[in-house]
């Protein structure tokens, strides 16, 4: 009688909160890590690791997993494309809900969620724009002090049915008083959550103002704060000279706020051509109007002229595109390099009418290229920290004291893969989008095997 559902034998096995790092068999029954021994172990099924890396399952904090069609009837329409990309990647758990924008009632959308029986464990924020939409507002509208009330109530409602917290997309809503973030802020606090920014605007002029804004907000009601993408906001150098990354982490660091942020590992941009980052038109941007790359619909693949900008921006449905050569790679890395950064994919990968993938390929290689291009290639730190970043980090921010860790006791949330050989495959264009990475051999979540990678073919004997 095995005592095990599930056995990985002899894995080099990582565990970013005590520092573990050995080689060892790990046993798994009833969804937990039951035994972490240099014993053998007898399992139902076994898995043979030697040479290859066992840490935490990854948790990406910035997604887009999140209905995207007309809401009819109160019904949720889950993507599901997101998710699955994440899966092949390492990703255990997905954060959705961000930038503002989510589904609502958040109790109804969770309870779908849970219907839906996606692969990875999918959690969402309530989004500030939601809210704001709820109460009749646009995105340049002004609330009065009795719609603020209105919305921290609906905030409260929305953490209560299981939000992780409130996410807000101030670039998307230009009207968003700062006495309004206020009092959401002090919602989150009530509730003990966090709030989750993409933050108010984007050049290199405005940077140190945008990052005082939200630093603000956290200390001025004790909410506890995730910056959003932070260098496709933050990037460039200040009036001053100095690189707008270095002056804001000391402004983070000096707050005694309990600020994290995250990065995901492209210097390409993905937003909705429609939205409000393009009113002020592209002076002050690193790319121009025929950089922007369509990722959605019929038009998928091509580039922008100045006639397709103006129909696509006018039109009633919303494109995605990519802005390429947004963020300056060395911004990339100096963000990466603060320990208070992880990765956060900020993933949308949709399934066209057509049958194709489309999307940002960030959906499908984060955490594959993190590993490879920043702690294998570059070695911006060790492999331990870069574990740290994908699983521990998010799983503190989140409050998730099982997951994000592997020892006795933990949900079985686990990624296998070589170290040697793990590199993101997914590039710019229609269904490449969504390649899956390479050296990823097994992803397991809640002790079940929901990944693995097809064994090499074996030549058949003469
Ligand atoms: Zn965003």
């Amino acid at each position: 009688m095995p005592d095990f559902d599930l056995v990985i034998a002899g894995a080099r096995v990582l565990d970013p909160e005590t520092g573990l790092d050995e080689t060892l068999n790990v046993g798994l029954l009833d969804g937990h890590i039951a035994a972490l021994t240099m014993a053998p172990l007898r399992g139902e099924r076994v898995i043979e690791a030697a040479s290859l890396v066992l840490s935490p399952g990854f948790i990406d904090i910035h997604t887009h997993e999140d209905f995207r069609e007309t809401q009819q009837s109160g019904e949720f329409r889950i993507p599901r494309e997101t998710s699955a990309c994440a899966l092949r990647s390492g990703t255990t758990t997905i954060l959705g809900g961000n930038c503002g924008g989510s589904n609502y009632p958040v109790g109804n959308y969770l309870e779908t969620l849970a219907a839906e029986k996606l692969p990875i464990n999918c959690l969402t924020l309530a989004g500030n724009s939601t809210l704001r939409k709820l109460l009749g507002l646009d995105e340049y509208d002004t609330a009065s002090p009795s719609q603020i009330a209105a919305m921290k109530d609906l905030a409260g409602t929305a953490m209560d049915e299981g939000a992780r917290g409130i996410s807000f997309g101030l670039q998307y809503a230009p009207g968003t008083s700062f006495a309004e973030v206020l009092a959401l802020c002090e919602a989150v606090r009530e509730k003990d959550k966090f709030f989750a920014v993409h933050m108010r605007y984007d050049t290199p002029s405005r940077a140190v103002e945008t990052v005082e804004e939200v630093i603000a907000a956290a200390r001025i009601t004790g909410a506890a704060l995730q910056i959003s993408h932070y260098a496709a906001n933050v990037y460039g150098l200040a009036k001053n000279g100095l690189s707008n990354i270095d002056i804001t982490a000391r402004l983070i660091g000096e707050s005694g706020a309990d600020i994290t942020a995250d990065v995901y590992p492209y210097d390409t941009w993905a937003t909705g051509i429609r939205s409000a980052v393009f009113d002020q038109g592209f002076d002050d941007f690193n790319f121009k109007v025929t950089d922007l790359e369509i990722l959605s619909g019929p038009l998928a693949g091509r580039y922008c002229t100045q006639e397709i900008y103006e129909e696509l921006r006018h039109s009633p449905q919303e494109t995605s595109v990519a802005c390429h050569n947004a963020t300056p790679m060395r911004d990339i890395e100096a963000a990466y390099r603060l320990p208070f950064v992880c990765l956060g994919s900020d993933a949308n990968m949709t399934l066209g009418a057509d049958g194709h993938k489309k999307g940002h390929p960030r959906a499908a290689g984060s955490p594959a290229r993190f590993l490879r291009e920043f702690v294998r290639e570059k070695g911006l730190f060790s492999l331990m920290e870069g574990i740290r970043k994908l699983s521990l980090l998010p799983a503190q921010r989140l409050g998730l004291g099982r997951k994000g860790r592997l020892q006795e006791g933990c949900d079985a949330d686990l990624c296998l893969f070589d170290p040697q050989t793990i590199g993101d495959r997914a590039a710019f264009g229609v269904d490449v989008c969504a390649l899956p990475p390479t050296g990823i051999r097994a992803v397991i979540v809640g002790g079940k095997l929901a990944w693995e990678e097809a064994p090499p073919e074996v030549p058949p004997r003469p």
